[in-house]
C-alpha cells in the first residue's frame, strides 16, 4: 500500500467512525520525539502510558478482524499478529516461541531502537514500550486473557536485538472490546476544494512514497516512516497530558502542550525538511512551483496524503502569517471521541507542523537546500521572528473543523525585519 492509499483509506473511513482502525504516516523524528519526551519525563509512570495506548489498540483491532474474518486456533492468530505488527513498520516481530503459558517475543529492526541510536545515540535501557504493548495487547486477544511483557533486552541498551519475556497473568483481560460509539452523530463539512493543484505534486511523488522492505521497515525521504493507529497516537498524547499535573502539579499542566508542539516542530523541521531537500522533490516538484506560497501548498499536498486529516490553506500572506484549516483531523477528532469534549484546542501536533512549515520558508530559506543541522533549528525556531501557531477551531471542542493561525512570535519586529532583508 503506498502513502496515498493509505491517507485516503484513513479518510474516507473517518466519515463513518472516526477513530476506529484509522492509520496515520509518521515518520522516525515524530515517532523518536514523542516517546522519547514520554519515556524521560521523570515522576509520572511512562512505561505503563505507551504499553496500554499501544495494547488496547492492538487489541481492539486484532479482536475486530478476528471476528470478521473467523481466525480459529492460536497460530492464525499469532501469524495475524506478526503480519499486522509488520504492516505498521515497527519492524519484525516475531512469536514463534510464544504459546498461552507464555515464553519470549523477538523483534528485530525495531523503529524506535533505530531511530534513537541515530539521532542520540545508545538510551542504555529498553525503549520498545509501544512494541511490548503491542505484544501484551495482541496475545490478549489471540488467547483471551492478560499477560505480562516485559522488555528484557533491548538494542538501545547495545543487544543484538529486541527480547521481551511474556508471562500469562491471572484476571481480566486489561483492554475494552472496542471504542464505544461516539455520542454524538457526526456531521461535518466536507472540505472545500484545494485552490492549488495538489494532485499534480502528489503525482509527481507517487513512485517514491514508501511502502515496507522486508525488514518491516518503511523507508521514506532519507529516514523512515510508520502506519500506526490515529488512536495510538491520541492515547500516548492525551494521557500523558492528563498525567504530567496529575504527578507533578498543577503548574506543570501546559507543559504536555508545549513539548506535544515542540515534538511536531522537530518532525516536520525534519520530515518537510528533508523532503524539500530530496533529489526528488527538487526535479519533480519544484518546476511545477511558481511562488514561494507554492511550496507550502505542495507541502499541504504531502500532508493530505497521510492521514492526518484534510489540510487547506485558507490566507497566506507571505512572511507574515497564514491560516490553515484542518477538517477531520485526527487529533481533534479522536480528542472528541475518546475523552469527550475539550475545554481547549486539541490538535498540538497540527499545530507544531503548521509553524515548522512557515519557519522553513520564511524564516530559513528552506528553497536553497540548506543543511537541517541543529544550528539552523535554532535559527528557525528559537528566534524572536520563529512562527508559532495556535489553534483558534478544534474539533475537540466541537467546531466543525479545525483552525491554525500562524504568526510570528514577534509580528512587527518580522515584518519590518523581512521586508529590510527583501
Ligand atoms: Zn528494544
Ligand atoms: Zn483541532
Amino acid at each position: 500500500m503506498t502513502m496515498l492509499d493509505a491517507g485516503l483509506n484513513a479518510n474516507q473511513l473517518s466519515g463513518a467512525s472516526p477513530v476506529a482502525g484509522r492509520r496515520v504516516i509518521h515518520s522516525d523524528h515524530y515517532n523518536l520525539a514523542l516517546v522519547r519526551t514520554v519515556l524521560t519525563t521523570e515522576q509520572i509512570d511512562a512505561r505503563s502510558i505507551l504499553e496500554t495506548a499501544s495494547g488496547e489498540v492492538a487489541f481492539q483491532t486484532l479482536r475486530q478482524r478476528g471476528k470478521t474474518e473467523k481466525w480459529r486456533g492460536a497460530k492464525r492468530w499469532l501469524s495475524e499478529a506478526t503480519g499486522l505488527f509488520g504492516s505498521t513498520g515497527l519492524g519484525d516481530l516475531d512469536l514463534s516461541s510464544v504459546t498461552e503459558q507464555g515464553g519470549e517475543a523477538r523483534v528485530t529492526g525495531s523503529h524506535f531502537t533505530d531511530a534513537w541510536v541515530k539521532k542520540y545515540g545508545p538510551p542504555g535501557q529498553p525503549v520498545c514500550a509501544v512494541a511490548g504493548g503491542y505484544i501484551a495487547g495482541a496475545l490478549a486477544a489471540a488467547f483471551d486473557r492478560p499477560f505480562s511483557v516485559v522488555e528484557v533486552a533491548c538494542v538501545g541498551q547495545g543487544k543484538s536485538g529486541c527480547r521481551f519475556r511474556v508471562t500469562p497473568l491471572d484476571g481480566e483481560v486489561p483492554f475494552a472490546e472496542e471504542t464505544p460509539p461516539l455520542d454524538t452523530p457526526l456531521s461535518l463539512p466536507a472540505p472545500v476544494p484545494p485552490a492549488f493543484d495538489e494532485l499534480a505534486v502528489v503525482a509527481a511523488l507517487l513512485d517514491v512514497l514508501p511502502s515496507a522492505d522486508p525488514e518491516g521497515r518503511i523507508p521514506a525521504f532519507g529516514g523512515t516512516v510508520t502506519r500506526l493507529w490515529a488512536e495510538l497516537y491520541n492515547q500516548i498524547s492525551f494521557r500523558f497530558e492528563r498525567e504530567v499535573p496529575r504527578a507533578m502539579g498543577n503548574k506543570f499542566a501546559n507543559l504536555p502542550s508545549l513539548v506535544l508542539v515542540e515534538a511536531g516542530h522537530s518532525c516536520a523541521f525534519h520530515t518537510f525538511g528533508g523532503i524539500m531537500r530530496s533529489d526528488e522533490w527538487r526535479e519533480r516538484v519544484v518546476p511545477l512551483l511558481e511562488t514561494r506560497e507554492d511550496w507550502l501548498h505542495a507541502a499541504v499536498a504531502v500532508i493530505n496524503t497521510l492521514g492526518w486529516g484534510t489540510w487547506r490553506v485558507q490566507a497566506l500572506v507571505p512572511g507574515e502569517r497564514a491560516t490553515i484549516r484542518v477538517y477531520d483531523s485526527y487529533e481533534g477528532t479522536g480528542y472528541r471521541h475518546r475523552f469527550g469534549k475539550a475545554e481547549s484546542a486539541k490538535c498540538y501536533f497540527s499545530r507544531g507542523t503548521a509553524a515548522a512549515l512557515m519557519n522553513l520558508l520564511y524564516v530559513g530559506d528552506i528553497t536553497t537546500a540548506p543543511e537541517l543541522t541543529p544550528s539552523y533549528y535554532n535559527q528557525l525556531f528559537r528566534s524572536p521572528l520563529s512562527f508559532r501557531a495556535a489553534e483558534s477551531r478544534c474539533r475537540a471542542i466541537d467546531d466543525p473543523h479545525c483552525e491554525l493561525l500562524v504568526n510570528p512570535l514577534s509580528a512587527g519586529l518580522t515584518t519590518k525585519l523581512l521586508r529590510g532583508l527583501r
